[in-house]
């Protein structure tokens, strides 16, 4: 009797957990093996994490045991770390085993892009785990109750900055400027006393964005304390402070860094050609030269031919490749050697401005306030219900709609 090949499918974030389920859903584990790697037993919804980091939500409502969404009797789960991937043995090394593949399906995500600067990485928090955006919360929260307990006070004890001005960290600004009040009310301190800096280096927030939908969100986010430095780049994060390359000089305890990503490290260690780790892959997905390896979602790098620039890495076009994935890994198994090509159908993008506010475009209607966080909303269903149906979306859906 033939053996049957080996899938082996890294990271169960969107990309990976769409892609077991796709796989589940089709019978696949009849004709392969199919194995899912992650470092937690978890998988968690990193579009969501800003909430979480500002307080607003708990950690577990972003979080799902993966055997609760994946049948761990078909494909079968492994919770480790990898570390490197021997594509020229097929192999990929684990912190705790090696595993052996027919198939690979790369899907690691992204870590913060620090752009080489500084002090970023041994002093400022980031907003990418469930791990990390606790940490996040729980130094906020330390900070306030801290500031009343010193006899001399301390004003960088309540001043939090957050770097970069795109979608993650407006989305967390927006979350942040929504809980100070709670937080002071809270903990009796003034509101004048905090203060909320986003700092972006380039000459606009949310570069990319519609001018007016810009407008509105930094509207609001002042409205609520929210002070903007644009056209601001950071030169340096030391232990208790930020220095701006105009000279000016923060003083804060609290520096979030949300200035972009870049492909999973495994991906460089592994010898794959990358921009920022993100590997240029084959229109069917697959790595340049590796007709055996996949790689979807953040650490894929695909090219809007209309502009000639990469996509920004999204959970919308991560979840649309392991579509595409799936499907060329079906095809595989059935003997066929026609790949689907894969293109991206950009629904839209909403940001959310924390509390019932947010701002989107869908198709070419512009949305604000109300209605954007409402379709947020839906799009976050959404993806609930093609990871698992109904019974996940009634478990951890926002179902507060309006
Ligand atoms: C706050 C925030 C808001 C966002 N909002 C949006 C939005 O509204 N819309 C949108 O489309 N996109 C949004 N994004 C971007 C989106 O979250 C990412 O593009 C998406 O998560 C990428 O999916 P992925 O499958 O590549 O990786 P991820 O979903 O990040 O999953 C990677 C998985 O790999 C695991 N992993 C990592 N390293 C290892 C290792 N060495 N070994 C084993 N396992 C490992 C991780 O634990 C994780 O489970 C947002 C991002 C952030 C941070």
């Amino acid at each position: 009797m033939n053996k049957k090949p080996k899938i082996v499918i890294l990271g169960a974030g969107y990309g990976g957990m769409m892609t077991a389920s796709r796989l589940q859903k089709a019978n696949a584990y009849q004709d392969a093996d199919i194995t899912l790697v992650n470092k937690h037993n978890y998988h968690y919804q990193t579009t969501w994490l800003h909430e979480p980091a500002a307080g607003t939500l708990h950690h577990d409502r972003t979080r799902m045991k993966i055997d609760k969404v994946i049948d761990t009797n078909k494909i079968q789960f492994i919770k480790d770390s990898v570390a490197e991937i021997k594509k020229d043995e097929k192999k990929v090394i684990l912190e705790k085993g090696e595993l052996d593949y027919d198939y690979l399906v790369i899907g690691l995500g992204s870590e913060p892009e620090t752009f080489g600067i500084p002090g970023v990485k041994e002093h400022a928090f980031s907003i990418r785990s469930v791990n990390s955006v606790r940490l996040i919360r729980e130094h906020i929260e330390y900070m306030f109750a801290n500031y009343n307990k010193q006899e001399e006070k301390h004003d960088d004890l309540l001043t939090f900055v957050v770097a970069g001005a795109g979608f993650t960290g407006i989305e967390f600004v927006g979350e942040l400027s929504e809980r100070i009040p709670e937080l002071c009310e809270e903990y009796d301190i003034a509101r004048e006393k905090v203060k909320l800096y986003s700092v972006e280096a380039a000459p606009t927030a949310l570069p990319g964005f519609d001018e007016e939908l810009v407008e509105y969100a930094m509207n609001l986010l002042e409205s609520r304390g929210v002070e903007f430095k644009i056209n601001t780049p950071i030169k340096e994060v030391q232990d208790g402070a930020v220095l701006l390359a105009d000279g000016e000089e923060i003083k804060s305890q609290t520096i979030v860094w949300t200035t972009g990503v870049r492909g999973n490290p495994v991906i460089e260690k592994s010898g794959f050609e990358a921009m920022r780790g993100r590997v240029k892959v084959e229109k069917d997905l697959r790595a340049p030269g590796y007709d055996d390896v996949f790689i979807i979602g953040d650490c894929a790098l695909i090219i809007n031919e209309e502009i000639n620039r990469p996509y920004p890495p999204t959970a919308q076009i991560a979840i649309q490749q392991a579509y595409t994935c799936a499907n060329n890994l079906k095809a595989l198994l059935a003997g066929k050697t026609d790949m689907e090509e894969f293109k991206p159908d950009i629904k839209g993008t909403v940001a959310s401005l924390g509390g019932k506010e947010a701002i989107g475009k869908v198709g070419d209607r512009k949305l604000y306030g109300n209605s954007a966080s409402a379709v947020k909303k839906i799009i976050d269903n959404r993806y609930l219900f093609l990871l698992g149906g109904m019974p996940l979306v009634l478990k951890k859906g926002k179902l507060n709609i309006f």
